[in-house]
Formats: C-alpha cells, structure tokens, sequence
C-alpha cells in the first residue's frame, strides 16, 4: 500500500500544478498519470493562454468577456478568480522556463481569439500547450518529495460516509493492483471527448477520474454543455487552432462569401465558439457549404513569412493530414467536438460535495466556463485551479485524519476489474465504443432535438447493458490496452448518460446547447447549473443557482 498525504490523479498542466503547490505547502505528494506526464493532452494545446496585461485591457474586460462568452451560465465568483490571478501565473510560468513569443519590443505577444475585447491571448507559436507543460514538469522535477507513478491507471476512488480514503490504481507496465491511501485526493484527468468520432481530443481523453468520482458519490455539473470548435479537418479531426483566425484567418462558404458577416457583424470569425461552430453548420446544412460538406478557412492573404512562423504546427497538420498547402489554398473546415465544460462539480476552491476530494482542470466544472468557453481559457483554468486544489487538499490534507484505505478495498476493486477481465467471452470494447460515438455524433450535436436526444437516451442505455457483457480477449498483464480500452469505455458510457440526461432536462437554447425545441434562452426559468449523481437508477439531476456578482444576463451578439 502506498501513501501518501495528498495523490494527484492526472499528470496534464492542473495535475501538475496542484502537486506543485500541494509539495511546496510541506505535504508528501503522490501522482499517478496513465500517460507519461509530457504526453497528457494539455501538450496538444495549440492557440495560447489569455491574461489582460494591459495597457488597455484589463482583468475586469477579461471577466466581462468570460461571463459573456459563458451565455450567462458561468459563476462569477470563480470567473474572478480566474481572470485577477491571469497575469500572475502567465508571468510564473515565464519564470517556471516557458518561452512565449515577443512582440518587436520584447513584450510578451499577444493575439485576438473569439470573444475577446481585446488581443489578451499569449502564446508560443502555435504549441502553448506543450510549452507549458514542459515548463511545468521541469519545475516539478525539480522537487524532489514528489514521487510521480508514471503509467499508472487509477480504476477506483475510494470514500467512506463521504469522505475520501484514497485510490486503487493499476501499473499499465506489469498489471499490478496496488493501493495508495492519501488523506486528500485530487482528480485531474481531463477530457472526455473520445465518446465522439469527431473530436480534437488525444485518445486517452476518456474522462476517468470524472467517472470515477461520480460513481464515489461527486456531483458533476454543467454535462450538458459540449463545446465543438468551428475549425477541425475533417476525417482526421485535427484542431486548427482559433489563433490562426486571431492572426486573420477569414472564413467563406461554397459561393465565396465570407458569411460571418451575416452571424456576428462585428466580431466575424472572432465571435464566440458556439457560434462560429453555428453559422459552419448552417451554411453547410442550407447548401452554402462545398461539396465535400465544409466551409474555408483562408490563411492565404497572411502571407508565407506569418503563416510559417505563428503557425508551423497548422501547416504541417495540413500537409501531412489533408494534403494541403495553407501558404498557398484554403483549408476545409467543420466543426468537432473539442472541449467538455461539464465535470466534477467544485466551488471555487476547487472542493467537491466529498471531503477530502478536490477536482481542477478540464475533468472538473468550477464553472468558469459555463455555457460555452472562450478559446485560450481553459490552459488558463487548469493552471489557476489546478494551484487551488492544491493548495487547498494540502491545507486539509495536514489536519485530516489518517485514510482508512484497506487492503478489502484494494481487492475489492481488484475483484470488480476481473469480473470483466476473467470473462470468457462477449462483446467487444471496440465495437460498443464505435457504436457510442455514432450515437452521440448524430444524436447529441451542435443543433439537439428532443427526439434526437431521446434517442440518444435509449441507444446510451442499451450500450450499457452491452458493456454489462464486455469481453477483454487479452489476458497478458503487460500494456493491456485491451484491458484499459474497456475500462475506458465504461467510463465514457457513464458520462455520456449524463450529458443526455442533462440535455433532455435544460429546455432552453443557451451557448454550446442549442434545442430546436427551445431556441430562445430562458433566463427566469434556467439560470441555474444542472447538477447530476449517480443512483442506483441512474443519473439523478438536481439544480445548483448560479453566482451572479457583477453581471445581469444580457442577450449576446458579437
Ligand atoms: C487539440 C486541443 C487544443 C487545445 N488548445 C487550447 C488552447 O490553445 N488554449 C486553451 O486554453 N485550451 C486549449 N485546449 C484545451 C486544454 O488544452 C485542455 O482543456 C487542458 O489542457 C486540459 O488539461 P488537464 O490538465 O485538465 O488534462 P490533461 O492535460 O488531459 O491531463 C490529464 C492527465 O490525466 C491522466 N489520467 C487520465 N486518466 C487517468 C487515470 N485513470 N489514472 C491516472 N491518470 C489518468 C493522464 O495521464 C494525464 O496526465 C485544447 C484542447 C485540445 C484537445
């Protein structure tokens, strides 16, 4: 049995940075990553990391525009919190090795990016994330009282009267089951986009720790709420980062017309994700798109020098995923799912409804985010929060009493896992997921209808009981992807049931969640957050009031 005080689930920049803090306030840090920590999806960030550094933009801009791109749904409390500590943690992750672009005079860089007042977004080319990220992990190894268990799956956590005891993990390398007891547990095991075929997100992006605190007893909030990003290659479903419309990237359809002047006059491929990723899907649905059913996105008129230097990474996507040459032809473009602004819900100091469990990142929902996230937000969250939760699980972690971690619940946890390992034969992990992913693409999209969403709740259900007969046929206990392929699947069923269920539930139109049932917002009857816990039938929808400081709704245009 390891221990530890306070074990970090998830190795990306928030797991990174609560073990950081949580190390540096005196505690014995664990943390397990299934993925070596520089290979987490936090890398695969491309567009950069907002912060108002002036001289005109302010943190108060940067709020404003936040609880605006969120349609209202975000809480501003926590929306403070992360926009006044922006520039702080833009300028210690400086000081931590990471290099950001310049501008001529030796200031930090900074480009447009959707929804913003101002040019707030810093950036290093177009690979912020692994910039980050790489600063990050040599602050962290620098440290020496950190112990990180590289690959690594967690398959259970574990709370008793609800108060968390610790984790069961599994070493990926020889598929051995051990325990770690901590006093304090931090989930940050990102995204869960990989239930959709059409997503920007890593394949090991299978929302674990989010599934797992929500069968422990955690609230997730916000499910309802996917984002898809206005600008993916189809097929592959490689992002393009919105940074490459922040350095001018235009957008037209099939006759040549830059259509977002008809959606958004004023901030035209700038708006907001929601609706960019709306107008692409309308043009292409109304028969304005070209023919292989995308719109373009035009980088030409930026010239060779911009587009080779701010976006290197985009043109070798291009080349080597579409056969195409930015420099010199359009890019296709249609949206994908690309960022879930649901999770495990937390108040802004990054704690859940079990004691001793604390969730930051993309795998959590503080609400900063709300109905729809603004590009170049989220590094930003998973770095602010990410140091919350830390510190906040080590504050706890050093009054809490000891875990009561057992060996009975290693192997108890260790007897769920060969319930499905053991079994002779059944259906396979591959073919369910599939099946889920058709599910959800043609079910729960840009544009919900209630009969599509009940669909999608029938079909979800009977996945589920599908998966009740998954069958693992390897049996070897060395890098059993097949194994964790599996377990991966029962989580992103979980999660999926969730989102339906929330999507049902929310009869109104707000940001990424658009009914055709109900296209108009619905601020006296739904300004309010839907909470979901698992129960023994199922996922049980609550409501949570949204924090309101500053800003009264007020309708959106961009
Ligand atoms: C292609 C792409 C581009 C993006 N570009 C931007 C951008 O420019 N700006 C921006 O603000 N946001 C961007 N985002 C969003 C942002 O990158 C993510 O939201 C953020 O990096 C998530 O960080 P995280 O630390 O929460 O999770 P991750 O970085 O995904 O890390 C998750 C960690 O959890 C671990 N893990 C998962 N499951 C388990 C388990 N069962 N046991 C143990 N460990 C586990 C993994 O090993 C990994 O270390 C982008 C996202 C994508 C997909």
């Amino acid at each position: 049995m390891q221990k530890h005080d306070v074990l970090v689930v998830g190795a990306g920049l928030a797991g990174q940075r609560a073990a950081l803090e949580a190390v540096r306030a005196g505690r014995s840090v664990g943390v397990l990553s299934k993925l070596h920590p520089l290979r987490s999806h936090s890398a695969a960030a491309q567009g950069g990391i907002n912060a108002s550094l002036g001289p005109q933009d302010s943190p108060k801009d940067h709020i404003f525009d936040t609880v605006k791109g969120s349609d209202y749904l975000a809480d501003q409390d926590a929306v403070e919190i992360l926009c006044n500590d922006a520039g702080p943690t833009v300028i210690e992750m400086e000081h931590f090795g990471t290099i950001f672009n310049r501008a001529p005079d030796g200031s930090l860089d900074r480009r447009a990016f959707g929804g913003a007042s101002y040019n707030r977004t810093i950036f290093s080319a177009d690979r912020t994330g692994l910039a980050l990220l790489q600063g990050l992990y040599e602050e962290l190894s620098r440290e020496k009282r950190i112990h990180v268990f590289e690959e690594w799956t967690a398959i259970d956590i574990v709370a008793r009267q609800g108060v968390v005891q610790g984790v069961v993990a599994l070493d990926r390398k020889s598929g051995a089951i051990e325990g770690f007891s901590a006093r304090a547990v931090v989930v940050a095991t990102g995204p869960f986009g990989r239930m959709y075929p059409n997503t920007t997100n890593s394949h090991a992006s299978t929302g674990d720790g989010t599934a797992l605190a929500y069968r422990a007893g955690a609230f997730l909030k916000d499910m309802e709420m996917v984002q898809f990003h206005p600008t993916c290659l189809p097929g592959s479903w490689i992002l393009i980062t919105e940074g490459a419309r922040g350095e001018g990237g235009i957008l037209k359809n099939g006759k040549g017309e830059r259509f977002m002047t008809r959606y958004a006059p004023n901030k035209l491929e700038l708006a907001s994700r929601d609706v960019v990723s709306r107008a692409i899907a309308t043009e292409v649905k109304e028969g304005r798109g070209f023919p292989d059913g995308t719109c373009h996105l035009e980088l030409m008129h930026l010239g060779k020098e911009k587009i080779t230097t701010k976006l290197q990474e985009i043109v070798e996507f291009c080349r080597n995923f579409a056969g195409i040459d930015p420099v010199v032809e359009a890019i296709p473009v249609y949206p994908g799912q690309h960022y879930m602004m649901g999770g495990v819900s937390t108040n802004p100091r990054a704690e859940t409804n079990i004691t001793g469990l604390y969730a930051a990142g993309e795998a959590a929902c503080v609400s900063v985010h709300g109905a729809n996230r603004l590009g170049a937000n989220s590094l930003l969250e998973t770095l602010v929060y990410g140091k919350i939760a830390g510190a906040n699980a080590a504050t706890y972690a050093a009054k809490a009493p000891e875990s009561g971690l057992t060996q009975a619940d290693v192997d108890l946890a260790t007897k769920k896992l060969h319930v499905i390992w053991d079994r002779k034969q059944g259906e396979s992990p591959a073919k369910i997921r599939q099946d889920l992913q058709k599910v959800m693409k043609e079910n729960v999209g840009i544009y919900r209808t209630p009969e599509e969403l009940l669909t999608a709740q029938k079909k979800v259900a009977e996945l589920k009981g599908r998966y009740a007969n998954v069958y693992v046929q390897d049996k070897s206990t060395t890098y059993n992807v097949n194994l964790t392929d599996a377990l991966e699947l029962g989580y992103l069923l979980d999660l999926a049931e969730c989102i339906v269920a929330a999507a049902i539930l929310r009869t109104e139109s707000r940001g990424a969640h658009v009914r055709l049932d109900f296209p108009k917002r619905d601020d006296a009857n739904w300004l309010k957050h839907i909470l979901v816990q698992a129960s023994p039938a199922g996922p049980k929808l609550s409501f949570l009031p949204v924090t309101v400081t500053s800003y009264q709704p007020m309708e959106r245009h961009y």
